[in-house]
């Protein structure tokens, strides 16, 4: 499962993410490679107002504690204090826009080929920065396994998806039913930049998307399939001979 918490865009403090490099250690912020500067609308409106505002960039390279390599990310901070404890305590709302190398949404896919997963890696990245453009590379992904699973090409992904057969995958009406998911909101990204695609939508689209990755390229289902049927074949028959008169 997706941990929604991690991959939201708001946060108290920065999340512990897993390195993106090792997909082992966890990135850790690091003092002296941290910098951070006030915002200029901040300081136009802590003048005017008279009260603390606080608004600042940062950009910060974030350390594994397993292969020791560094994580860029930069956003805004927002210090605010707590209403009614009379400036005395102040908390912090970061906003993440950009992370790179991005961690991982989901998990290494070992057995996908290598267009996959420089797909996958650049949405990671997107995730961050643009979700229409993120939502579209999810759509790739999807035309890329239909290519490499030779599934007949039709015009437009619906008609492209509806090609697919028991031949394709393995519960191929479940895949057609997931991978129509992805094409929907990946449509609507490509289609209309004023529908508003939520972070949560696409962390959904990400386990469909998983879901399916499993399916195409883990799942050993076709050969337990064939090996289930190879034995009773084999051992039905021997059965019925057994049983006849
Ligand atoms: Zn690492």
């Amino acid at each position: 499962m997706i941990n929604k918490s991690i991959f939201s865009i708001h946060h108290k403090s920065l999340p512990k993410w897993q390195c993106a490099r090792c997909n082992n250690g966890i990135l850790n912020y690091i003092e002296e490679l941290a910098i951070s500067s006030e915002t200029l609308e901040s300081s136009v409106i802590s003048e005017n107002l008279h009260e603390p505002y606080w608004e600042v960039y940062f950009s910060y390279l974030l350390k594994c504690n397993h292969c020791k390599d560094k994580t860029t990310v930069a956003g805004t901070i927002y210090h605010y204090y707590v209403d009614g404890t009379n400036y005395e305590v102040l908390n912090s709302t970061y906003t993440i826009k950009y992370v790179d190398p991005s961690p991982r949404i989901i998990k290494y896919n070992s057995i996908a080929p290598d267009d996959v997963e420089k797909l996958l890696k650049l949405s990671f990245n997107l995730y961050w920065i643009d979700l229409h453009s993120c939502a579209n590379k999810l759509r790739q992904i999807i035309e890329f396994i239909l290519t490499d699973k030779k599934v007949k090409y039709a015009t437009g992904l619906k008609n492209w998806i509806d090609n697919i057969e028991s031949e394709h995958f393995y519960e191929y009406e479940n895949v057609k039913l997931l991978m129509g998911s992805i094409k929907d909101i990946g449509n609507s990204a490509s289609h209309s930049q004023n529908n508003e695609i939520m972070h949560e939508d696409i962390l959904k689209s990400y386990a469909v998307l998983d879901h399916i990755l499993e399916k195409s390229y883990v799942s050993n289902n076709d050969s337990i399939i064939a090996a289930a049927k190879e034995l009773t074949e084999k051992y039905n028959k021997k059965k019925e001979r057994k049983s006849a008169p």
